[in-house]
């Protein structure tokens, strides 16, 4: 797929791969082999039909082909960017023992994207393409959900298709969870994200953005006083975790969730454009290498090159192991790295040293050498004795991975949660241990994916619709 050219993109926030032309689309798609058992199929955790799809884009159908998607994946715009097809579909596809699979995410973008065009210029088509349904007799009963992330934004989607009145109730001012806040324009453009809410509020959803649930009000005055019948939480796993190293809470050491949510939510790049400031440092170093850290690397790249002197910055990934444990998709290094960030490997930050004003001004390193496999099963990280260094640095971005958001489940009673504080529910059903309570997405699984997410939304959405419409109410709870 052709991309920006990573001199040119490195100092803008626009989309970095460019997409499919039709002939490149369906040039890929005619490489399927139809198989009679699609494993490709088994690799999706929504079970998109995957074979019957790349067949309509194949005989140029492309219309026909975004309905297939859309009969089991309600966002293909955006699983087609940041889905890790690597290790789902493609990973299973037949053509992958002999040579490439089907680029099976690509031909998935390109169809959707065809479709947003279309339903863009001509909205009469809208329904007819699937872009937005048409709408459905109201049943009287109304539901709340709480996050407006994938899955909060599927059972959304999927209640108001069944004819529920539904009212999302997010805390930050655009809903969109990580989709919005973490995830950068580059690699998912916040327009994708915006019409695909817009369809929800066409057919009926109701935002309530600015609303946290659990302390502006709570899960149960939402169920007994405000007339819901049943709620979904879905307020995701967005508290971030820190080294505990002397010297972090130095001015210019950010969590990369603070950093990629001023950048991203708040346009700190266009400052003072937008009111929301963020350092833009010289020297940046990113602690972490998953693909928050790529993401936050990348996007601190961006904002030293957008510098008014013109001078680039220097960008580096520490990470305490070897590029070989790196937890991040290979896609997501290889474009880091073609974009000027270095990756500073098996070291480990030891502390923060500031100057006088309170700004991190180094960072005190030491070399790491590998041991035994851990729990993990990588190889663990072991400090190499007398390896001590320096390292200056101006802003330091912490991507040490995330923790439940306690926001809701520490003010609500009745619901369980796990050691970890995440929310225990029903692998199949989203069912909590709180009467009328549903609950899926990264507060029940800890950080995932958006296909995850999305999944465990469908779930529960069908076993709410079973519940309500077998005459479920309150009083005759199942749990
Ligand atoms: P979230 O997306 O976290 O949404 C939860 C929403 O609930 C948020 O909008 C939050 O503001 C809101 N909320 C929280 N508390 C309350 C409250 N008390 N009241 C009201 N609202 C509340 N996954 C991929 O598949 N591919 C990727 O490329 C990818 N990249 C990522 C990059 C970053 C930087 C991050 C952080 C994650 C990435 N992920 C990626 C993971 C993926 O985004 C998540 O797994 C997914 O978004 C989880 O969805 P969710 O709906 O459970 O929660
Ligand atoms: Fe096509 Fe590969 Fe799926 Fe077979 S496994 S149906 S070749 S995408």
């Amino acid at each position: 797929m052709p991309e920006q050219n990573p001199q040119v993109r490195a100092k803008n926030f626009l989309e970095v791969p460019l997409g499919y032309t039709p002939e490149m689309a369906v040039r890929e798609a005619s490489r399927c082999l139809q198989c009679k058992k699609p494993a490709c199929v088994e690799g999706c955790p929504v079970g998109v039909k995957i074979p019957e799809f790349l067949k309509l884009l194949k005989d140029g159908d492309f219309a026909a082909a975004a309905r297939k998607i859309k009969e089991t994946n309600a966002l293909p715009a955006v699983c087609g960017r940041v889905c890790p097809q690597e290790s789902q579909c493609e990973s299973r596809c037949i053509l992958s023992k002999k040579s490439e699979p089907v680029a099976v995410g690509r031909c998935e973008r390109f169809v959707a994207d065809f479709e947003r065009r279309v339903c863009a210029e001509n909205p009469v088509d809208m329904a007819h393409l699937g872009g937005t349904a048409p709408s459905v007799p109201k049943n009287g009963k109304k539901i709340a959900v709480i996050g407006a992330g994938p899955a909060g934004l599927t059972v959304a989607g999927d209640m108001i298709q069944r004819g529920y009145g539904v009212t999302v109730f997010e805390a930050f001012h655009k809903p969109g969870g990580v989709l919005m806040y973490g995830i950068p324009e580059f690699r998912l453009p916040k327009t994708i994200v915006e019409n695909e809410v817009q369809n929800l509020v066409k057919q009926g959803v109701v935002l309530e953005l600015n609303q946290v649930i659990g302390k502006t009000i709570s899960i149960d005055e939402l169920l007994n006083n405000e007339g819901f019948d049943a709620i979904f939480v879905g307020v995701g796993a967005g508290l971030p975790m820190f080294l505990g190293v002397p010297g972090e809470d130095l001015n210019g050491i950010y969590s990369a969730n603070e950093y990629l949510t001023r950048a991203n939510l708040m346009k700190a790049y266009r400052f003072p454009e937008y009111d929301t400031p963020v350092a833009q440092g010289k020297h940046v170093c990113v602690i972490g290498g998953g693909n928050v850290a790529m993401d936050a690397a990348r996007v601190a790249r961006r904002l030293g090159a957008a510098d008014p002197n013109g001078d680039a910055n220097t960008v580096k990934i520490v990470y305490r192991r070897s590029r070989e444990e790196l937890p991040a998709r290979q896609e997501e290094v290889h474009h880091a790295e073609e974009e000027g960030v270095e990756l500073l490997l098996l070291t480990n930050p030891q502390e923060f040293l500031g100057d006088e004003a309170g700004r991190v001004r180094a960072m005190r390193c030491c070399k790491m050498a590998l041991g035994e496999p851990d729990a993990s099963g990588r190889r663990r990280p072991i400090p190499v004795p007398h390896s001590e260094f320096e390292l200056e640095t101006d802003c330091v971005i912490i991507a040490a991975g995330a923790l439940a958001n306690p926001l809701l489940t520490k003010n609500t009673e009745g619901l369980t949660l796990n050691k970890r504080d995440y929310v225990v529910a029903d692998e199949t059903t989203g069912r909590t241990s709180k009467p009328r309570v549903w609950a899926g997405g990264d507060i029940v699984t800890g950080a995932a994916t958006v296909i995850l997410a999305m999944g465990a939304g469908r779930a529960a959405a069908k076993d709410m619709h079973a519940w309500l419409d077998g005459g479920g109410q309150r009083g005759n709870e199942p749990w």
